[in-house]
C-alpha cells in the first residue's frame, strides 16, 4: 500500500462520555460552594455536575478533551488524573482537563472555606471527583469510533449581551465555537462547544449545586443534536460575566430576574441554539493530524495573600513553589487539527482566567497604570493561522487571573482616577504572569523552540 493510500485508510475517530460528578451530600459534608464570598454551604443539588470528554484519535493516540464542572483544578490534581486515566487507558496521548470555573460547584482549590485560611477542600470529595475525572476520559477512548467532523463559528452581537465587562477596556472575546464528531450512520457523538463566560449566574447567594448556565447547554444541545455535550470555557477574566447582563426572557418579552435558575437557563439555552443551528449547516471538515504540545512554564508568584494561603494549608499541598522558593509552574499547551497539513483549528491552552484583551487584542493604556512602559503582549487569537480558533481557560491549571502588564494596577492612582481599586489583581498571582504565559503560548503556535 503507497503512503497516500496508508493516509486515506486511518480514518478519524471519535468518542465521547459523561460522568456526573456531584457531590453526595449525606457523604460528602460540608460541601464548600467555590467562587464568592467564604463559608457558602451547600444546602442540595439542583442539576448534576458532569466531567465531560470527548476523545479524538488520528491513527496516533486519542487526544482527550474534557470539560468539568468546578470553580477549578490545580495542576496537581490534572496530573494525578492523567495518572489515573493512563492506568484505565494507557494509550492516551494526551489529556486537556480544564473546569468551567463553576461558581455553584464544590470549592476544590481551598479558597472558599469557613473562615480565611482554612480550606473548603473536602477530601473525600476531591480524591472522588479525579477518580471520576479520569474514568470519563477512559470511557470516552474507549467508545472510539470512525467519526466525521465538523466545525462553526458564530459571532452574533446577542452572545455579547450575555457579558458584563466590569474592568475596563470593555472587551469581550464573544466568539462561538462548535466542533461536532458524527458516526458514520450520521449520528452525534460528542459537540463541543467553546465560549468565554464565568458560569455564575445564579450569584452569590444560592446555595445548590448547579452547573449554572451549562446546565441548560448540555441539556439543549443534546436534546437537539444527541450524543454527548461538551464545554470548554474560554478567556474568562477581566471580568466576563453574565452577573451584570440584561438578559431578556423570550416567553415574557422583559428582563429575566437577575441570580435565579431562569436566568442561567436563557442563556445555556441560546447559546446551544446558536450553536446546534450553526453546526448543523456546517460542511465536513477532513483532518488527518491532531498535534498536541505542551510546555512547562514558571511564573514568578508575587501575590502576597496567596503565598499566606499555600503557607497556611488552604491548597493542602497543592501549588508548591518551585525549589528557587519564587516560581509557580503551570503548563501551557496548543492542540492543532491538520489537513494536509493546513491547519484547520487550533486550541490555545491557557493555565488560568486570560484577560480577553490577550486572547483577540485591545491592551489599552490608561493614566494610573503601575507599568506605562510595559510592552504589549500579543494576541493569543491574533497569532493562530487555522480558520477556527478556540482559547481554553483554566487549562491543566487555575492560577487566577491573567492581566496584561501595561494594565496592571495594585498602587494608586488608580486606572482612569477611580475613586477605589479595580477587581482583578487581588486574584492574580503576579504581574508577570501575562509576558511569561502568552510568550509561551505564541511559541507554541509560532512553531519557536
Ligand atoms: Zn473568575
Amino acid at each position: 500500500m503507497s503512503l497516500a493510500a496508508l493516509g486515506l485508510a486511518l480514518s478519524l475517530a471519535a468518542g465521547a462520555a459523561r460522568l456526573a460528578v456531584t457531590p453526595d451530600l449525606a457523604r460528602h459534608f460540608p460541601i464548600y460552594i467555590g467562587g464568592f464570598g467564604q463559608n457558602r454551604i451547600a444546602a442540595g443539588v439542583h442539576d448534576e455536575l458532569w466531567a465531560r470528554c470527548l476523545a479524538l484519535d488520528d491513527g496516533w493516540g486519542p487526544v482527550v478533551l474534557c470539560g468539568v464542572d468546578s470553580i477549578g483544578l490545580f495542576l496537581e490534581d490534572v496530573e494525578a488524573i492523567r495518572t489515573q486515566a493512563k492506568r484505565r487507558a494507557p494509550q492516551i496521548r494526551y489529556l486537556l482537563v480544564a473546569a468551567l470555573h463553576d461558581h455553584q460547584a464544590p470549592d476544590t482549590m481551598g479558597l472558599w472555606g469557613p473562615a480565611p485560611l482554612v480550606s473548603g477542600i473536602h477530601d473525600g470529595y476531591q480524591a472522588w471527583l479525579l477518580e471520576r475525572v479520569a474514568l470519563a476520559a477512559a470511557q470516552a477512548v474507549q467508545s472510539l469510533r470512525p467519526a466525521r467532523l465538523q466545525l462553526a463559528a458564530v459571532h452574533r452581537p446577542e452572545l455579547h449581551s450575555f457579558l458584563h465587562d466590569t474592568r475596563p477596556p470593555v472587551v469581550h472575546d464573544a466568539e462561538l465555537i462548535v466542533l461536532r464528531a458524527q458516526d458514520r450512520r450520521g449520528r452525534t457523538i460528542a459537540t463541543l462547544v467553546n465560549w468565554a463566560n464565568h458560569p455564575e449566574a445564579l450569584g452569590s447567594r444560592n446555595t445548590l449545586l448547579t452547573a449554572d448556565y451549562p446546565a441548560s447547554l448540555y441539556s439543549r444541545l443534546e436534546e437537539r443534536l444527541g450524543g454527548v455535550a461538551v464545554f470548554l470555557n474560554g478567556a474568562v477574566g477581566g471580568m466576563q460575566s453574565p452577573l451584570g447582563a440584561t438578559v431578556t426572557d423570550p416567553h415574557t418579552g422583559k428582563p429575566a430576574e437577575k441570580d435565579t435558575f431562569r436566568f442561567a437557563q436563557i442563556i445555556g439555552h441560546r447559546v446551544a441554539d446558536l450553536a446546534a443551528d450553526a453546526v448543523s449547516k456546517a460542511p465536513p471538515v477532513a483532518i488527518d493530524r491532531i498535534e498536541a504540545r505542551e510546555r512547562e512554564v514558571f511564573v514568578p508568584l508575587a501575590n502576597k495573600l496567596y503565598r499566606a494561603a499555600s503557607a497556611a494549608g488552604v491548597f493542602k499541598g497543592r501549588k508548591p513553589l518551585h525549589t528557587n522558593g519564587q516560581d509557580l509552574k503551570t503548563l501551557v499547551g496548543l492542540i492543532r487539527f491538520r489537513n494536509q497539513n493546513q491547519p484547520v483549528l487550533e486550541m490555545a491552552l491557557v493555565p488560568g482566567e486570560l484577560y480577553p484583551e490577550l486572547s483577540v487584542g485591545g491592551i489599552t493604556r490608561y493614566p494610573g497604570a503601575d507599568f506605562p512602559d510595559a510592552p504589549e503582549e500579543p494576541a493569543i487569537k491574533k497569532a493562530m493561522s487555522a480558520p477556527f480558533r478556540m482559547l481554553v481557560g483554566l487549562a491543566n491549571d487555575e492560577i487566577g487571573y491573567i492581566l496584561p502588564r501595561a494594565e496592571w494596577d495594585e498602587q494608586p492612582p488608580w486606572l482612569q482616577n477611580a475613586p477605589k481599586r479595580w477587581y482583578g489583581e487581588v486574584n492574580s498571582v503576579g504581574s508577570e504572569a501575562a509576558p511569561v504565559i502568552v510568550k509561551q503560548v505564541v511559541d507554541l503556535i509560532r512553531g519557536v523552540e
